[in-house]
């Protein structure tokens, strides 16, 4: 159905190559898919590939070496909830964590801008999905300034300056991360804002969709293209070779969950994660209890 050749090809034409300059809107087609997959075969393919992920969760916890870190950027109904659902559906829950980061509270805004995402992080062996991020930091962020007038920096840091600053701390923090066995992965989400309007009118037309939809979402809306200024700035300096980001077409949905559970598989695939080997002293013990279980009166 889909060759190696296919898949290396498929996942790299989702990266944004580090230290290349690229353009959201020219490179990078919401409503991409290739024209071998159909929606049919798609969803074979994830039911296979996250019975796999399964196995290599498995070994991820008992060999409790590497972390994965997922974040996860989009614009409002571009399918966060929903990729997160089917992608990790067969996954073991206590392997497992999401946050999803919203509006920062008062204490979080007393500590530096990294203080609550850190806090956060996914522990060796498990999976950490977060459901928004950092880089809200260069996002909402940037978009809305009056945001990083509330996190009450230093003078020096209210400046334009703040930004490329983020991006190297950002840079620094993911390669420290990456340099202590927390693999980092990026996905945006890339909806077109034609298919937001579908989405938003669908939330407000069907009654089980409506808590689904804020107001505050159509207000977001119109700063679309500030927000798509910011996205790209935030690739062009921040995907680099230890965690480039990856651009999800995000038109169909099924697309997007194939996609995302595409690159989680072939990261996991790539540790070459195994069962950590029973020490002769260990397998001596476990000789020895069963010999007792064996010899156990009835
Ligand atoms: P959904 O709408 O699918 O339920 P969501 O992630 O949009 O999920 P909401 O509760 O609607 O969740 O929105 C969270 C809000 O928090 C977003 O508008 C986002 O921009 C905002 N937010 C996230 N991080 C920050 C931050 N660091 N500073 C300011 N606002 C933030
Ligand atoms: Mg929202």
């Amino acid at each position: 159905m889909v060759s190696k050749i296919d898949r290396q090809a498929f996942l790299q034409s989702l990266i944004v190559p580090p230290g290349k300059e690229i353009s959201l809107h020219k490179d990078y087609d919401p409503g991409f898919k290739p024209d071998y997959i159909t929606k049919e075969d798609a969803t074979l393919l994830l039911q296979q590939g996250i019975e796999k992920m399964a196995e290599f969760q498995d070994k991820l916890y008992a060999q409790d070496t590497y972390a994965l870190l997922i974040n996860l950027q989009a614009m409002d109904a571009a399918g966060k909830d929903g990729t997160i659902r089917h992608v990790m559906s067969g996954l073991n829950p206590q392997g497992c964590q999401v946050f999803s980061f919203k509006v920062p509270s008062a204490e979080e805004l007393d500590h530096d801008y990294l203080w609550r995402y850190y806090k956060a992080l996914p522990e060796r062996g498990r999976i950490g999905i977060f459901n928004r991020s950092y880089y809200e930091e260069l996002l909402v962020v940037r978009v809305h300034q009056n945001l990083l007038e509330r996190q009450k920096l230093p003078p020096e840091d209210r400046t334009k300056k703040v930004w490329q600053r983020r991006f190297e701390e950002i840079n620094n923090f993911e390669k420290y991360l990456v340099n202590n066995g927390v693999i980092v992965l990026k996905f945006f989400l890339n909806v077109s804002k034609g298919e937001q309007k579908k989405r938003f009118l669908e939330r407000i037309d069907r009654p089980e969709k409506n808590w689904k939809f804020s107001e505050n979402d159509v207000k977001e809306r119109a700063f679309w293209g500030d927000y798509m200024k910011a996205y790209e700035e935030v690739f062009n300096h921040t995907s680099t070779e230890w965690a480039p980001w990856y651009i999800i077409p995000a038109d169909r949905k099924w697309f997007t969950r194939l996609a995302v559970g595409a690159v989680i598989y072939h990261t996991l695939e790539s540790l070459g994660l195994k069962y950590p080997t029973v020490t002769e002293e260990h397998h001596q013990a476990l000789l020895k209890a069963k010999e007792i279980l064996e010899n156990e009166p009835d």
